[in-house]
C-alpha cells in the first residue's frame, strides 16, 4: 500500500491537469455516476494515502489499497477504475477504491493529522497520543486520525530512530519521549518523500525488512504484534519497552 509520501509525488506527477478541465471521463467505478466529473475544472490534494479530485461541491476520493496503481499518459490492457482525460493528456487509476465524497474536503478532513501538510499540528498529535495509553506504540503510529499518511515503514523506521520498543504501552511512555516520538513521525514523513524521489528510500531503511541492527549488530526481532498484526522489525537490545 502506498503510504502519504508516494501519494504527494502523484500529486506532483499529476500538476500538468492541476486547475484542468476534464473533457471526458469513463471506467468501471460502478458506485456512482462517473460523468458527475466531465467538464469540471478540477484541484488535487492529499491527506495521508488518500488522493483527493476536488471540485467546488463534491470530491472524489481515490484510495490506492493495496493492489492500486496509476499510470498518467499510459494505458494497461486492463480497463481502468477511473480515466480522466484533459486537453494535455490523461491519467488512468486501476484497482483500488474510488468514492464520491458529497462534501467540499474541508468539511470532511482534519489537515491537522496529515504528516505532509502545512497544517500538521504536533500539540494536537501529542494530545491524541495522551487519549489512547492503553494502546501499543506499533498501533498507535499506524492510526490515520493521529498519523494520517503513516505505513508499516514509519512503524518499523521511527521506534528503532528514538529507540523504543513498538510494543510498548502508549501510557507508560515519558511524556518527552511522547512528544520525540510525535516529531520524529513528521521528520520521517519528510526524509521518505524526499529519499522516495531521489529513488533511495530502501537504502535508508535502517530495520524494515533488515535482519541485523545497524547499531548493535545482532539480529532484529520480526514479530506480528498489536492489533494490525503487520510486519514489525525491532532490536531488543537498543530500543526500550516502556510497559
Ligand atoms: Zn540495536
Amino acid at each position: 500500500m502506498p503510504e502519504g509520501p508516494s501519494i504527494r509525488i502523484l500529486q506532483e506527477e499529476l500538476a500538468a491537469f492541476e486547475g484542468r478541465k476534464v473533457l471526458s471521463v469513463a471506467g468501471t467505478e460502478k458506485s456512482f455516476d462517473l460523468q458527475i466529473l466531465k467538464n469540471k475544472t478540477i484541484h488535487f490534494r492529499t491527506w495521508g494515502k488518500h488522493f483527493l479530485i476536488c471540485c467546488p461541491k463534491f470530491t472524489v476520493r481515490v484510495h490506492f489499497l493495496l493492489f492500486g496503481t496509476y499510470l498518467i499518459n499510459e494505458r494497461k490492457k486492463a480497463r481502468p477504475r477511473l480515466h480522466l482525460r484533459f486537453k494535455n493528456g490523461e491519467v488512468n487509476f486501476y484497482a483500488g477504491s474510488v468514492q464520491l465524497l458529497k462534501a467540499p474536503p474541508d468539511e470532511i478532513y482534519d489537515w491537522s493529522a496529515d504528516l505532509l501538510n502545512k497544517a500538521w499540528d504536533e500539540d494536537a498529535a501529542v494530545n491524541k497520543l495522551k487519549q489512547v495509553p492503553d494502546m501499543l506504540l506499533c498501533d498507535a503510529l499506524l492510526d490515520q486520525q493521529i498519523f494520517a499518511g503513516a505505513g508499516n515503514i514509519f512503524k518499523n523506521e521511527v521506534p528503532w530512530r528514538v529507540r523504543v520498543h513498538p510494543g510498548s504501552r502508549v501510557g507508560a511512555l515519558p511524556a518527552r519521549k511522547r512528544r520525540e516520538i510525535v516529531r520524529d513521525m513528521h521528520a520521517f514523513a519528510f526524509d521518505f518523500l524526499h529519499w522516495k524521489k531521489a529513488g533511495v528510500l530502501k537504502k535508508h531503511w535502517n530495520v524494515h525488512t533488515k535482519s541485523e541492527c545497524p547499531r548493535c549488530h545482532i539480529p532484529l526481532h520480526k514479530s506480528y504484534i498489536g492489533k494490525t498484526r503487520r510486519r514489525t522489525f525491532y532490536c531488543e537490545k537498543c530500543q526500550k519497552l516502556y510497559e
